[in-house]
């Protein structure tokens, strides 16, 4: 058993955390501002092999492991949570699901993906979604309303879970939907506590128009697939808390030894180093299970579900906890935008409730569990 990361993973790490501390960390509060992260950014990180990290080589992609991926996910966040997961976000269905029309495309990104899953009346229960696509001579007509889409508006094209079937997972079916399709149009922007530069949106579509070549693997599937993508998915979620408390500590280690209270520096205090040391526990042990995770799902072992839960759970409380810590260790200034610590904690509270709630991570745990007995 090897804790070590390869030389060869430790260099993806460096590069990400580079290029993230170079091109992104100095423009997160404006592109926060903006309310948007510009499109040019997208093709430099598809140029680092990061556009298709997992997707296998001769399709555009890197052909890397889930496991490299956290380390990016990890790094890019150490620069801004909200920009590392949003690749995260449009990353996770990078797999051979798509077929090869669509992965070159991605991997460049000169296509940016949304992905769209929740809607107004169903979000933990994405099941019991109600977009229809009906099929015409030429494809299908899809109906319905997306919610809460990352990137509505900006994206280059949709990957939208629509019914084509009866009720239930069976159902459900993936199509891409273009942007500038007939009847494609967008909800305003959402005015969010966090991930404030990444537009979030409507998605909505009235009788929208597309071919039947969009329709992605079979009719039918497109559950399995949404599935399959959010063991991914969460892996990156967890990935980018990590990264973003990781920069919050490492933050809080310098301004404590600064910060002057009571004649000596605040981490003289042995009460505040002990919350030191507890949130070093806290990112570390998330750390480690998180890349057991990302390992079991490039193993594909049996448990792989179950564990992707359990490190999306742990690793995001654990991050925003320590994130959290870490305002608090600030003081009135952890407060204070030109600290950068309450961005953080902004930026992570989001991680627990998307790419299903930890409340739902639980109940994937525990039937498992029930299940294996
Ligand atoms: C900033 C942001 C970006 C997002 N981006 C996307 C995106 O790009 N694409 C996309 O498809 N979706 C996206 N989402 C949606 C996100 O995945 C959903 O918000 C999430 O799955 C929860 O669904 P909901 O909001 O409908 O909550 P609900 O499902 O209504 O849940 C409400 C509460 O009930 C709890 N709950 C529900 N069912 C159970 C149960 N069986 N047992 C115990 N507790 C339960 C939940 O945990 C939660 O606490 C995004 C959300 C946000 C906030």
């Amino acid at each position: 058993m090897h804790f070590e990361l390869s030389e060869e993973q430790s260099a993806i790490f460096d590069m990400a955390y580079a290029f993230g501390q170079d091109n992104i960390a100095p423009h997160a509060r404006d592109w926060e501002k903006q309310g948007t992260i510009p499109k040019d950014l997208w093709p430099q990180i598809a140029q680092l092999g990061l556009g298709g990290i997992y997707v296998s080589e001769d399709m555009g992609g890197s052909g890397l492991l889930r496991l490299d991926a956290t380390l990016v996910f990890e790094a890019l966040a150490m620069a801004c949570p909200s920009v590392g997961s949003f690749l995260g976000m449009i990353d996770k269905f990078g797999s051979d699901d798509l077929r090869a029309k669509w992965l070159p495309k991605m991997c460049s990104m000169e296509t940016v993906f949304s992905y769209c899953l929740t809607e107004p009346g169903s979000g933990s229960d994405a099941a019991a979604l109600r977009t229809r696509a009906e099929r015409t001579n030429e494809g299908y007509a899809v109906t319905g309303t997306k919610a809460f889409i990352s990137g509505g508006g900006y994206s280059d094209a949709y990957i939208v879970m629509c019914r084509t079937g009866e009720d239930g997972p069976k159902g459900i079916s993936s199509l891409i939907v273009e942007h500038g399709a007939d009847g494609l149009s967008f909800g305003g922007l959402e005015d969010k506590m966090g991930w404030r530069s990444q537009p979030t949106a409507q998605v909505q579509f009235d009788a929208c128009h597309v071919p039947s070549d969009n329709l992605i693997g079979e009719e039918g599937r497109g559950f399995s697939y949404a599935m399959a993508g959010l063991d991914g998915g969460r892996l990156n979620i967890a990935a980018s808390a990590l990264g973003g408390a990781q920069q919050a500590l490492n933050m809080t280690l310098t301004y404590m030894g600064e910060r002057k209270a009571f004649g000596k520096s605040i981490d003289q205090f042995q009460a505040l180093q002990f919350r030191l040391a507890d949130m070093e526990v806290k990112l570390q042990s998330a750390r480690t299970f998180l890349r057991q995770a990302a390992w079991k799902l490039d193993n594909r072992t049996p448990d792989a579900t179950k564990f992707c839960a359990m490190a999306k759970l742990y690793v995001t409380d654990a991050a925003f906890s320590v994130a959290n810590d870490c305002l608090q260790l600030h003081g009135g200034y952890g407060y204070l935008a030109d600290y950068g610590i309450e961005k953080i904690v902004r930026d992570l509270r989001v991680h627990q409730i998307l790419e299903g709630t930890n409340e739902i991570m639980r109940l994937i745990i525990s039937r498992q569990m029930l299940a294996d007995r």
